[in-house]
This record gives C-alpha cells, structure tokens and sequence, in this order.
C-alpha cells in the first residue's frame, strides 16, 4: 500500500515523522509531497497511491480522477469542505477527517482574539475585559465546547446554539445555557464565537441582519470559515455600528477594504493558523495515519464523512 502525505502547508517534523512510523509499522509505503506549488503536481502524486492524507489542500473531482488507486482520503483536521465527496463517493472512496484533534488549538485562538480586541489589538488606551461579558457559542462541537469551557474559566457567561444538539442537559452539565434559536443567541451576546462548518446551508448565513441584533460594543470572532459569513453585509453593518468588532482566522476576500475602512475594529490573521500548534500538527497527523492503517486493517469507517 503506498500513502500520500500531501501539504501545501507542510506539518511539522515531528508530526511527519509520527506518520511515517504508523505507516511503516503496518509494512505501508509513505511517499511525501510538500509545499508544492502547482495542482499538477498534486495529480501526479496521487496517480499510484492507495490513500492520500492532506490538511486544507483540495481533492476535487480533477484531483480523483488522476488517483487511479485512491480508496481513502483523510483530511488532518476537522472541516472538509475542501474535497469533493460527491467525485469520492462516485468512485467508492471512502473520505474521513479528524475530529476533535486541532479543537484545543482553535479554542485558545478564539478566546486569544476575544482578549486582544477588547485590548484595542495590544494598543496603547484604554480597553475592556472579557470576564463577565456574555459569550455565544454558535455551534457546540469540538471547537466550540472548549471555547465555552475557557470562557467560562474567564469568569464569561456562556450561551450556545446547536440545532443538532437537542438534549439540554449536555449543554446544562458544561454550566453553558441552551438557546433555541439562532437570533436569540446573537441578541444575547457580547462575543459570538462562530463555529459552523461551511455547507451549503451555511455559507453567507451570517448576515447583516443576524448581526445587527447584538448588543452595543459587540465583538464577533470567526474561526470557522469565512464563506459563512456574508461578507458585503459585514461591511454594511461594520459601517452603521461603529461600536462592533470583526475578527477572523481566516482572512475575508474584502479584508484590504474592510482594514481601511474600519481600521482596528478589524483583524484577520495573515494566514488560517487556528490549527498551527505542534500539539495540533502531531494530534491530527497521528490520527489520520492511524485512521487509514485502521481502515485497511480493521474496515474501520467510524470517521467517514461520506457515508
Ligand atoms: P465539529 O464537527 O466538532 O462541530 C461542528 C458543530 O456544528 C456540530 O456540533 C454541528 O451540530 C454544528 N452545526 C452544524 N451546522 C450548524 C448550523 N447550521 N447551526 C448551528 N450549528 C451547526 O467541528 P469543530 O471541530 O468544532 O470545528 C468547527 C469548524 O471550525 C469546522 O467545520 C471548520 O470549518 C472550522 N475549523 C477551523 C480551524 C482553523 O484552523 N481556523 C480548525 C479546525 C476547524
């Protein structure tokens, strides 16, 4: 068996390392494609393997069509939304991703950023503290648990929605509160920490209206995706509520616009860095190489997306 590790963004040593061991223990090849530049040579790469693992670099219907012998493909992190599962699905690839193993990474991200814009970016004047503001959770998986956790910790009073999480006691036994709705949670909250994935359902659903119903001096922090939140009318709104704050993990296509309009009320990093910890990097290499052997072995499809 012969497995792909191809980054465009490569992992770190360690992580790399990690890999190869799981690989080679099970009698597999690992064959190493980093910092590649062009989606032909990501093609080539794929022609003679039997499962590749990538982090944000994407499998489309090009890329599947070029990997002849490709059976499984295991994104090292949580969102997926950068491979096609309907090409995969056509040909009985089987598609997993990693939960749970970058969350602690992104959660500290998230209350770091909460921190820095009430700090005015680490500027000099004067700033606000987080403890006691109300936090929002939109939407309670791996990241956004964890970020409720800290929260909390930071003396916050936490609220999360979940469509998809119905049973109120697994909110109540965090000591986080339940909302039934999307508006509510927004009308409630100081911070919204944004944790949805990128579906069709969600892209630009985070619209000015939405976000007009926060409270005065609000701040919302995204470190989900940037297709989910509309970007126009973030700008829109950022424009008539000089007293809100945007800030992003994953720079939004407007950002020189919305920098100079709106000067420190905005912040993106410079590159998606939620998951670029070493505890993340190993976390979720390790899982993926192990998730693979598993898969081979075992049949194990417990982390497949595209059931
Ligand atoms: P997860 O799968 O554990 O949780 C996602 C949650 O979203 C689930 O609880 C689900 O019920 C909920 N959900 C789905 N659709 C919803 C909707 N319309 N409204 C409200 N809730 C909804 O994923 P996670 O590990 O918590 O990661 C969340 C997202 O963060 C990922 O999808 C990914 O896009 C992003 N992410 C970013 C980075 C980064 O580097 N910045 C790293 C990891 C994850």
């Amino acid at each position: 068996m012969k497995i792909l590790l191809a980054t465009e963004k490569p992992f770190a040593k360690k992580a790399v390392d990690g890999i190869r061991e799981i690989v080679e223990n099970a009698g597999y090849e690992l064959k190493l494609l980093e910092k590649y530049t062009e989606k032909s040579e990501l093609r080539e790469a794929l022609a003679d393997v039997d499962a590749v693992i990538i982090r944000s670099d994407k499998i489309k219907a090009e890329e599947v069509e070029a990997a002849k012998n490709l059976k499984i493909v295991v994104r090292a992190g949580a969102g997926y939304d950068n491979v096609d599962l309907e090409a995969c699905s056509a040909r009985g690839i089987v598609v997993m991703n990693t939960p749970g193993q970058n969350s602690n990474a992104v959660a500290e991200l998230a209350i770091g950023m909460m921190i820095f814009m009430a700090r005015n970016q680490y500027t000099p004047g004067t700033g606000s503290e987080i403890n006691g503001k109300k936090l929002g959770i939109h939407a309670y998986g791996n990241v956004g648990r964890l970020v409720g956790k800290y929260g909390k910790a930071m003396g916050m009073d936490v609220y999360a929605y979940d469509p998809f999480i119905t049973d109120a006691a697994y909110f109540e036994a965090d000591g986080v509160k339940k909302v039934d709705s999307v508006e509510e949670l927004y009308a409630t909250s100081d911070y919204v920490s944004i944790h949805i994935p990128a579906t069709e359902q969600t892209k630009n659903s985070i619209n000015y209206a939405l976000l007009n119903r926060m409270p005065k001096g609000a701040t919302i922090v995204n470190t989900a995706r940037k297709e989910v939140v509309n970007e126009a009318e973030l700008a829109q709104l950022l424009a008539e509520r000089e007293d809100m704050k945007y800030a992003t993990d994953i720079a939004p296509a407007i950002l020189d616009e919305l920098k100079e309009k709106f000067g420190k009320r905005v912040f993106s990093t410079p590159k998606k860095m939620g998951a670029e910890t070493m505890e993340a990097n190993i976390n979720a290499a390790l899982a993926a190489a192990r998730q693979i052997v598993d898969y081979f072995v075992n049949g194990n499809t417990r982390f497949q997306v595209n059931k």
